[in-house]
């Protein structure tokens, strides 16, 4: 099966409203509650795609009976290290177009979650044989973190692919334990490598994926919106491009496509058919208001309008 790691879920709590009054009551009668976090929209973008995928990471109190409740409903396997510490809530208010999120920096956990943690990790891996890891650390973690869990996995050579960014990201590619996958976005990208990327630019995007902190990951898949993606798949390069689409919410997008690419590494497929794959779940995704939902109806539709060339 697929190993998804989310080490900082979230209850995602949206408050529709025609206008937010600021400094005054504000009534709302549509909340919607999902079990949030990156990993888990990944999780979701597996399971839709009928592949095994056990989600874990850290979860604790009501919010965390919460989340696995809301999997449940959606028969999705995990099993998390529970801890007495809280999970987050994250509040998203709806309103006059606009979204103002008001978003809890989750429990702060010490040295010894992180050894349990591990542990729990472990013995996981002998069921996976790929893993994902998404988003950003619970306070109190190491910011080298992820490196430990891609050590572990690389002496099993199951493939990592990681979607993080920032600090986290770049200790992962200045380490020896390198993820197999990376998926940065555009901007992610031009943080870590400090370099304006063009996406309408091949050059650019060439020159971006040649930058020496990257040499040694075998895949990279810079994922840019509407514009598609760019890809170096070992020595090979690849772009592709998308249909234009009717976007109602794209926020989750890099998620499933990070799902796409998962499921395609699990079965072995051509690199063209897993860029193809992954755009197409991006795109389902973009089209739909639920974050981190897809409607695998439309499946068929939209891979066949995804182009990929390859560069030389
Ligand atoms: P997020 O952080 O919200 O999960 P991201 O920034 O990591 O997203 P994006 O590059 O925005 O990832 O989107 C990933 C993929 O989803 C794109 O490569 C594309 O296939 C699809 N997608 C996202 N936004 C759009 C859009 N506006 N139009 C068409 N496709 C889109």
């Amino acid at each position: 099966m697929i190993l998804t790691i989310t080490m900082n879920p979230s209850v995602d709590i949206s408050y529709p409203l025609n206008k937010l009054a600021i400094n005054d009551i504000n009534r709302v009668s549509e909340v919607k509650k999902t079990a949030g976090g990156k990993g888990l929209n990944v999780t979701r973008g597996i399971k839709y795609s009928g592949i095994p995928v056990l989600a874990s990471g850290i979860i604790g109190g009501t919010t965390g009976e919460y989340i696995q409740k809301q999997l449940d409903k959606d028969n999705i396997n995990y099993d998390f290290y529970i801890t007495q510490h809280e999970s987050r809530n994250c509040i998203a208010i709806l309103h006059e177009g606009n979204q103002t999120e008001i978003l809890e920096s989750g429990p702060v956990l010490d040295n010894y979650d992180v050894n349990v943690f591990l542990e729990h990790y472990q013995n996981l891996l002998s069921q996976a044989q790929v893993i994902t890891i998404s988003g950003s650390l619970p306070q109190g973690f190491p910011v080298g973190f992820y490196t430990q869990l891609i050590e572990k996995a690389n002496k099993y050579q199951i493939p990592v692919l990681l979607d993080s960014s920032g600090k986290m990201l770049l200790e992962t590619l200045v380490s020896k334990n390198k993820p197999f996958l990376i998926k940065p976005n555009k901007d992610e990208l031009q943080h870590i490598i400090q370099m304006d990327i063009d996406p309408n630019d091949v050059a650019s995007l060439v020159k971006a994926v040649n930058h020496p902190l990257l040499n040694d990951i075998a895949f990279i898949i810079i994922s840019l919106g509407k514009n598609g993606a760019f890809a170096r798949c070992h020595h090979n390069y690849y772009q592709v491009s998308i249909p234009k689409i009717n976007v109602v919410n794209p926020v989750g997008s890099g998620d499933v496509t990070l799902a796409g690419l998962a499921v395609s590494i699990y079965e072995n497929e051509p690199i063209e058919v897993m860029l193809k794959r992954a755009m197409t779940m991006g795109m389902l995704n973009a089209m739909e208001s639920q974050t981190g939902f897809v409607d695998m109806r439309n499946y068929n539709e939209y891979y066949q309008q995804v182009r990929v060339t390859q560069i030389n």
